[in-house]
Formats: C-alpha cells, structure tokens, sequence
C-alpha cells in the first residue's frame, strides 16, 4: 500500500514544490513507484515536470469535483517510475464548487483510492494556502512534510500550521503523522542560515529531518527544463541533497534500501 506524503506550509516560495518534484523523482530513481499530484493551481509541479497546464485535457480539478476516474488522469512522465497527477488553473475555482458538497474534506482522498495501491509513494504538492484543497491533501496523507526556507521569519506561520494539522488529526485523519520538518535554501556562508537551523532545530528536535537542502542553481534551474535536478545533472548538490532526504525517508519507514 502507498504512503502518501502532504508536502505543506501555506507561506509561499519555501520549496514545497521543489520538495515535491525532486523527493519524487529521487524516490523514483531509487526504483519506488511514485506518483506526484499537483495540489496547487498555480501547477508549478506540473510544468516543472515538462508539461504545460494550459494544453492538459483533465486534472485534479475534474478527479475532485467531477469524479472523474483518476487513474483516466494521470500521466506517465518520460522517468521511469515517476508519474504526474496533473494541476490546473480551475482548481482555484474547487474551493467554492465543493461547498455544498457532502463529505467536501474528503475529495482528495477518495480521488486516490483507487490508485493508492498502484504507487509506493504518492506525494502532494500542496499550495500556499490553507483553504479547502490543502486541508482535503492532509485529511488524504498518512503523514506530511513541512518545508521551512532558512530566511529571516522561517518560523513565521508554522505554529498556526501545526495547529491546524492538529485540528486536522483530531477531526479528520486521525493518523496522520508528521513525517518532518525539513530545511531547505541553506546558504553555509550565511550566518543567518544557520541560526535558522539552530532555532528550529532547537524548538522542533526530533522532528526535524538530519538531511539539510543547499541552495543550489541546480534546483532553480531545473523546471525551466521541464525536468527534476536529478535529470538535469544528478551530480549536483541539490539532486544529491534530495536522493539522501529520500533515504532518509525510507530508513525512517523501515524500507531499508540496498545500494
Ligand atoms: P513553494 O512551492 O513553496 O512556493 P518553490 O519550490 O516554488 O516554493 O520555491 C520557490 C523558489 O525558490 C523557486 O524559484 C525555486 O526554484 C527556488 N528554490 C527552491 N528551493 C531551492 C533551493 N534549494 N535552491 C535554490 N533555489 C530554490
Ligand atoms: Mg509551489
């Protein structure tokens, strides 16, 4: 059965879909089936991964609000094991459709259950929100990862975050769990980024994830590509940052992975 992953903190430009694109593909190079579906309807992951949102015939969107079969949604990307649950503009647009929905916080969820057992790893790039999608990607994960931008104001919304993750398990999903909280624009020679790192470190401990992501050209370059960092040049820090968050992920898991 797949574990699927909420990557979420509704501040914006904190590498939520970096996260979601290159843990992915990471999972994927490591031969783990993985789907990613783009939560947001700005589609960053979706063209990111080489396809425009303009030219998409079905997304999460119609999955949603529509009920249209997702597995008639899903695209097959040109890397192997990594496949894409496309977004679209008209996502923005689910939130006030779904109102008057019964069971509206349980759309995501049903749209995956079916191909929950296609995947060992589904992983949902959420927006910088935390309206009605978001809340519908954590109610459908089994644990979430919050990405936290070593800048000033990093710890800027993450107390009402994990309050509402914790709204979330009690009404919701009882089981979901915080899969960590990771850090990610690190600049070694910034002094700021590691006071950064110290403070949440200090104020999160355990649960904050060993693996530390550089700020690296690679990683902001690589969507104009339409590729992970992994395809563009699986040399670089980011790529390698991000292949070792995904080990860490799976000896976390109990999924011992053989180099
Ligand atoms: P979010 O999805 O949370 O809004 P993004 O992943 O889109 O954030 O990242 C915001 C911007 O920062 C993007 O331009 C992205 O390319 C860039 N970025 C994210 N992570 C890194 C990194 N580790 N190194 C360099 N640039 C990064
Ligand atoms: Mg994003």
């Amino acid at each position: 059965m797949g574990k699927i992953i909420a990557i979420a903190n509704q501040k914006g430009g904190v590498g939520k879909t970096t996260t979601a694109i290159n843990l992915a593909a990471s999972m994927a190079a490591l031969e783990y089936k993985t789907l990613i579906v783009d939560a947001d309807p700005q589609a960053n992951s979706t063209s990111g991964l080489g396809f425009n949102p303009k030219e998409i015939e079905f997304s999460i969107y119609e999955c949603m609000v529509e009920g249209i079969n997702t597995r008639d949604v899903i695209i097959h990307t040109d890397i192997s094991y990594l496949d894409l649950l496309p977004s679209h503009i008209d996502l923005v647009g689910a939130e006030v459709e779904m109102i008057n929905l019964k069971n509206r916080e349980d759309k995501m969820k049903e749209s995956l259950r079916d191909v929950k057992n296609d995947y060992d790893f589904i992983i949902l790039d959420c927006s910088p929100s935390l309206g009605l999608i978001t809340i519908n990607s954590l109610t459908a994960s089994d644990s979430v990862i919050i990405p936290v931008q070593c800048e000033y104001f990093a710890l800027e919304g993450l107390g009402k975050l994990l309050n509402t993750i914790k709204i979330i398990q009690s009404r919701l999903n009882t089981s979901l769990e915080i899969e960590g909280i990771l850090l990610t624009m690190y600049d070694l020679r910034v002094r700021l980024s590691n006071q950064v790192v110290d403070e949440v470190n200090a104020h999160f401990q355990q649960m904050v994830f060993s693996t530390i992501i550089p700020r690296n050209i690679r990683l902001s370059e690589s969507p104009s590509f339409g590729v992970p960092a992994i395809a563009h040049d699986a040399e670089s820090k980011g790529a390698i940052s991000y292949l070792n968050l995904a080990r860490e992920i799976l000896a976390k898991n109990g999924m011992i992975h053989s180099e």
